[in-house]
């Protein structure tokens, strides 16, 4: 059975461009960067230029790219270093919506004496601008707040945040994981002091991940040890797969324009077709500042796992929350934060589609996902008591 993945947000596929760049470094050329030797003086050469390729995809230079291992380390990094450098302000700004790469880290901050401000978002998942700025205060060491969401593709007016930030003296990081290789990302016009993204969210392999550390910016390293990326994160390099990044970069680069157009096309079409299909359906998050490849639809009445599991059946690969989350029997803290109804955030699917989907792959599941939604409902109590009041039939759906 042909796998239709559709979890690019949880992880994709490594290009095959990808693979055939970093093969040699895991193999033949093993040298170790920092070596005298130039067996390892030639790995650092070709290290450069992935750094460079890095920095090209979101417009910095090469020094202020700084390689991790994921995109949680680079997280955790970003503001564990503000509070190092200020010690005298314990106060970080952030959202309610963050990956648990942030607001996982934000609790446990907070239980050791922090005092986090989760800004809340509106039923569509956007900020109030208004409360945000109200939020900043002169004891904020850091603002992190996510470029787009995982779980609904929504953006955040981030450049526009950091600007306000800056204009206090306060630093801002992004996690740009979701929106580095999707969307066009210009760091010399904008005030964002440090920004975090994956490798394996844009074709490169696990492993890999960046911090972007705006040139001036004081910094505090987290893995200290050796003097890899200028003392500024301990550690031998994981050459192959910083190769990877950066022919994935590289790549990303060549195939932006397809996000906005193919990707986005696809994604509109899947949507628009479940929609119409399918009764009590509904997408989840302000459909006109999203990602081009992510959608996350509500079918009321029916359980997110149930669906995931039919559509498994026929080798299609979706998301219910986010993959961190599921397994967990709570709604995601997203849906919830946005007060999506329970029978609503209960059925919700995220479908994330990259460039190596196809028509066919959509119009498959469009033909499938129709009968999975009424079969489902058929055993639902809540679904027989709500159609019989409202007089829906999902007979058009079988
Ligand atoms: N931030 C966001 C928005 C994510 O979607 C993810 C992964 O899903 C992460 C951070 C964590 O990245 P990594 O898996 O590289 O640690």
């Amino acid at each position: 059975m042909k796998t239709i993945y559709l979890d690019n947000n949880a992880t994709t596929q490594v290009a095959p461009e990808v693979l055939e760049a970093m093969i040699p470094y895991l193999h033949e050329l093993y040298g170790n960067p920092s070596s005298m030797h130039s067996f390892g003086g030639q790995v650092a050469s070709v290290l450069r230029r992935a750094r460079e390729s890095v920095a090209h995809l979101v417009g910095a230079d090469p020094e202020e790219i700084l390689f991790t291992s994921c995109g949680t380390e680079s997280d955790n990094t970003a503001i564990l270093s503000a509070l190092s450098i200020y010690p005298e302000k314990r106060h970080i700004v952030t959202t309610r919506v963050e990956h648990p790469a942030v607001k996982v880290l934000c609790e446990h901050l907070q239980e050791r004496g922090c005092v986090v401000t989760e800004l809340p978002v509106d039923s569509e998942g956007r900020l109030d601008m208004e409360r945000y700025e109200s939020a900043l205060s002169k004891d904020t060491a850091i603002v992190s707040m996510m470029w787009a969401n995982n779980e609904t593709g929504v953006m955040f007016p981030v450049e526009e945040a950091a600007r306000l930030a800056r204009e206090r003296g306060i630093l801002f990081h992004t996690d740009a994981v979701q929106a580095v290789g999707k969307i066009p990302i210009n760091m010399k016009s904008n005030s964002i002091d440090m920004l975090s993204l994956s490798g394996h969210k844009l074709h490169a392999p696990k492993g890999v991940g960046v911090l972007y550390v705006r040139k001036g910016t004081k910094f505090s390293p987290f893995l200290i040890g050796g003097h890899q990326e200028k003392g500024r994160r301990g550690g031998t390099e994981n050459t192959a797969g910083i190769i990877a990044l950066g022919k994935a970069c590289e790549l990303a680069a060549k195939n932006m324009e397809r996000e906005n157009t193919t990707v986005k096309r696809l994604r509109d079409k899947l949507e628009e077709s479940l929609l119409n299909v399918i009764p009590n359906s509904k997408v989840n998050g302000d459909r006109s500042m999203r990602l081009p490849n992510t959608t996350n639809i509500s079918f009321e009445f029916v359980e997110g796992e149930g669906i995931l599991l039919l559509l498994d059946q026929f080798g299609i690969c979706a998301s219910s929350g986010s993959a961190c989350t599921s397994g967990s029997l709570q709604p995601s803290h997203v849906l919830r934060a946005m007060g999506v109804p329970f029978t609503m955030a209960h059925g919700s699917v995220r479908f994330s589609l990259s460039v190596y989907n196809t028509e066919e792959e959509i119009d498959f599941v469009i033909e499938k996902l129709p009968s999975i939604i009424a079969r489902l409902r058929e055993m639902s109590p809540y679904w027989k008591a709500e159609s019989s009041v409202c007089g829906i039939r999902d007979t058009d759906t079988q």
